[in-house]
């Protein structure tokens, strides 16, 4: 007998091809099962999915057969499919290549003979208790009164929650303490623990091993996420699929791992772009979460001292009568043990002579710290000696070739750099316009910020008598495998005095003595042509200040600060930072988004373009504009709204960096007060896309961002 399957593969996005392939096969297999199947010329990895309807399945007699069945490999369940159904649907990617990318990657790459062996590998593995050394238990502090009704909420409660909570509340303990609580309660059940960087947080993965390796065993333990070689992702899914990992620890790729028994869903700093994937199908994984843990039955917990403006929006309370609010938010304000959060000081840049690096009264509280055996970050989103090499002669700018960018400056190396191809070139000893040999910089980066410090600092000692000692931690110094790991321990070592670094070392990092956190040049964001650029300012300066004074005993005797050098200290969002005061902040916002009607009063999609010219790229978006206005006169949903409630397409527009690698780059928004109504116009819209895609030859790129971070 021959049975007909449906099985999803990943087909190349260009093909149109959407939907399941078809293949036949001796017997029936169940949903989930994975198979390796032909396709064109080459043999793939696929899953099989639910059967059409007999009478729209293709006859039997002409279809290929499937290759083989992935044996020792248990179905992937149907809530998973589900979500991966769902992933494609929303973010608009076809399910296979959702399916597929969700999966590791070895289970693709691997012939089926090695295949077979490492699955048998991995079962006697887990099979046998692991030798690893013992860790001992960390005892589990108390919980403070706040972080107490924290976790009786969550027991009692459904969520989805938002915890907001000042940096140093305690967050992470009560996220420890749920999964504790669930664990021990239900035997099966898993956790999934996210964090927007795992690299960045080395910290928090021993201490979840300190927590619960004790008394689940290491293996119970595992982590997800880019860093790890294909042979550990498998290990890590293959443990998380079959149920003996209890608890995954897990960037944003972690939403989409096979966990049959989750319970329990943690977003750790839930408002950190890196959630949102910037390639193929875009997902959030913090929306996708909320989504999951519908699905799944799971809790939701999304944590954060400075909430995205849609999730704090979510969580406001509505008015009687209405709905309830869609997350339930739980306030942690205190600091544990009495930290306190840090005094903010702004310095007026206008006040002080021009080109300052550092102002006198910031170097001076500085030179406090260190004296005193405390440390200083310093924070500077730029990395490089200066961002631009000029002629002051002829006006010539060290432009990227290829880019519509400047090449960085770098000292170490004595290269100018393109951060966006790539292009490195040794710098020019004379101008290459004009011959003349005057070059100037402007602006500077953390390069030449730590180089001046020294300057600046010579004869400075430390407590014991030694010479302050200063370090950077930027992309460039952490390039070498292990060297941020390396750095971090320096840091934590107190081998550090200042730390000179950008967003990397404002993440976080539970730095246990650090009196004094520097902002420089924070003013870009305020007046950024992107409407997310306050909200993330505002996250970034808190977090970086939140590495201060975590210490109590020190920050009672000597108050921490956060120190802000900018030329608008006047400016609301520096006024909301000084009070500490985050609703004030996002009320100050959403009134203004409100009234612009941007998210979260809106849904956006932007459909971006690549082609050799900016005409051709936007040639294809503006065609694809009128189809969709001739595709909206005749969606009858739409016929009867008022003005601006359908759905807007605007002009397509160059993207901000309009050229990369000699790539011309633009793009279009798509911009509804519903966002069910987008989503069904989007879904008709889709196939007319790639219709019109054909007409446009030269585009060579294009793609589809649903709620997009970046405008
Ligand atoms: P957050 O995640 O909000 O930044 P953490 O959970 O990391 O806060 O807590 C900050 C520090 O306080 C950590 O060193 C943690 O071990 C400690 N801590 C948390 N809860 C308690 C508690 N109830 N009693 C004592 N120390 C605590
Ligand atoms: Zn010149
Ligand atoms: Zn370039």
């Amino acid at each position: 007998m021959t049975c007909v399957l449906s099985v999803l593969v990943q087909t190349p996005a260009h093909s149109g091809l959407g939907g399941a392939l078809h293949y036949a096969h001796t017997q029936d297999l169940p949903v989930g099962t994975l198979v390796r199947v032909p396709l064109g010329n080459r043999e793939t990895l696929g899953v099989v999915v639910t059967p059409l309807p007999a009478e729209e399945r293709p006859p039997g007699a002409n279809l290929r057969p499937i290759s083989a069945v992935l044996e020792g490999l248990q179905p992937l369940g149907s809530r998973w499919i589900e979500l991966i159904e769902f992933t494609a649907r929303y973010y608009q990617r076809s399910p296979g290549e959702v399916a597929l990318t969700a999966l590791p990657p070895a289970l693709r790459d691997l012939a089926p003979l090695q295949l077979a062996r490492r699955l048998k590998r991995h079962h006697t593995h887990q099979a046998t208790p692991t030798d690893a050394a013992p860790v001992t238990e960390a005892p589990a502090p108390i919980p403070s009164p706040e972080q107490q009704l924290a976790l009786d909420t969550i027991e009692s409660q459904t969520g989805p929650f938002l915890v907001f909570g000042s940096t140093g509340s305690g967050k992470t303990e009560v996220y420890l303490r749920s999964v504790e609580t669930l664990l021990a309660r239900d035997p099966q059940a898993q956790a999934l623990i996210m964090v927007p960087e795992i690299n960045l947080t080395p910290q928090l993965e021993s201490r979840v091993h300190q927590r619960f390796a004790p008394r689940w065993g290491a293996q119970a333990i595992v982590s997800m996420h880019s860093g790890l070689t294909p042979a550990q992702r498998l290990r890590s899914w293959l443990s998380a699929h079959h149920g003996q990992a209890r608890i995954i620890l897990g960037t944003r790729m972690a939403i989409l791992a096979s966990m049959p028994h989750l319970q329990l869903i943690v977003v750790d700093e839930e408002h950190d772009p890196s959630y949102k994937q910037q390639e193929g199908a875009r997902y959030s994984a913090r929306d996708l979460a909320v989504y999951r843990g519908r699905l799944d039955q799971a809790k939701v917990i999304l944590g954060s001292a400075t909430p995205s403006l849609e999730s704090w929006q979510h969580s406001e309370a509505t008015a009687p009568g209405q709905a309830p609010p869609r997350y339930q938010r739980i306030a942690m304000p205190s600091r544990i043990g009495q930290g306190v959060l840090p005094q903010v000081r702004r310095v007026d840049m206008n006040l002080q002579p021009r080109q300052t690096l550092f102002s006198g009264v910031l170097l001076d509280a500085m030179r406090e710290r260190v004296k005193v055996g405390e440390q200083v970050l310093v924070l500077l989103n730029r990395r490089g000696y200066s961002p631009v090499l000029h002629c002051r002669s002829c006006g010539w700018k060290s432009e990227c070739m290829h880019c519509s960018a400047f090449r960085v400056f770098h000292k170490i190396d004595r290269t100018l750099r393109c951060h966006h191809c790539g292009q490195t070139d040794r710098v020019p000893r004379h101008c290459p316009s004009c011959g003349d040999a005057d070059l100037g910089m402007l602006g500077r980066g953390t390069e030449m910020l730590e180089e001046q410090l020294a300057d600046l600092l010579t004869g400075l000692t430390r407590p014991d008598g030694q010479a302050v000692r200063i370090a950077r931690i930027d992309a460039d110094s952490t390039r070498r495998q292990g060297a941020l790991a390396q750095q971090l321990a320096e840091v934590h070592a107190g081998d550090v005095d200042i730390l000179v670094g950008t967003q990397m070392i404002a993440k976080g990092h539970d730095f246990r003595r650090v009196g004094l956190v520097a902002a420089l040049d924070p003013d870009g964001a305020l007046f950024s042509s992107d409407f997310r650029a306050p909200e993330r300012l505002f996250a970034l300066l808190m977090q970086a200040g939140g590495r201060a004074g975590r210490d109590a005993a020190l920050s009672r005797t000597h108050p921490s600060e956060l120190w802000v050098q900018t030329f608008h200290p006047q400016h609301p969002l520096f006024e909301a930072l000084r009070q500490h005061d985050y609703p004030a902040f996002a009320r100050q916002q959403l009134d203004e988004r409100a009234q612009a009607g941007m998210p979260p009063f809106s849904a956006q999609a932007l459909v971006r373009a690549e082609a050799r010219q900016q005409e051709a790229a936007q040639a294809f978006l503006n065609a694809a504009r009128e189809a969709g206005d001739a595709l909206l006169a005749q969606m009858p949903e739409l016929a009867h709204l008022e003005p601006g409630m359908g759905v807007h397409l605007f002009t397509a527009v160059p993207m901000s960096l309009q050229r990369v690698a000699n790539v011309e780059r633009a793009q279009m928004l798509i911009e509804s007060p519903s966002r069910a109504l987008l989503q069904r116009f989007l879904a008709q819209w889709h196939p007319v896309l790639h219709e019109v895609r054909q007409q446009h030859r030269q585009v060579i790129r294009w793609a589809v961002d649903v709620d997009p971070q970046a405008i």
